[in-house]
């Protein structure tokens, strides 16, 4: 059984790990690129505390998303309950994208392995 063993303890082969890559893809839930900001503000109200001449307190935290699609940036207030729904939506996103440059990655080895048989 000694090429049994030889198998074990070779890495997974290109295609293995291509169909894992994919099979995580096809779990990836709901994405969105992006960050998440804070912002401070100033209204317009006269005497408002964000006014206030020796202690201003602005209004906020508020949070912004900001992100680029199609060469077109935007961004947009995310609403205090639907934080952390956006946050992983970010987060999946950021898998999404390593997810990509590992089949990018082992698509290029395999491309060469092709060449070299
Ligand atoms: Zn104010």
């Amino acid at each position: 059984m000694v090429s049994d063993m030889k198998t074990s303890l070779r890495p997974k082969n290109i295609e293995q790990q291509i169909a894992q890559v994919k099979a995580d893809l096809a779990r990836l839930g709901p994405l969105h690129p992006g960050s998440l900001s804070r912002q401070y503000n100033v209204c317009g109200k006269p005497g408002c505390r964000c006014k206030d001449p020796k202690n201003p307190r602005r209004h906020g935290p508020y949070h912004q998303l900001n992100y680029v699609y199609g060469g077109k940036k935007t961004s947009e207030f995310v609403r205090p309950q639907n934080l952390k729904q956006v946050r992983t939506q970010l987060a999946n996103y950021k898998r999404f994208r390593r997810l990509i440059d590992q089949w990018i990655g082992l698509a290029l080895k395999q491309a060469r392995s092709e060449i070299q048989k």
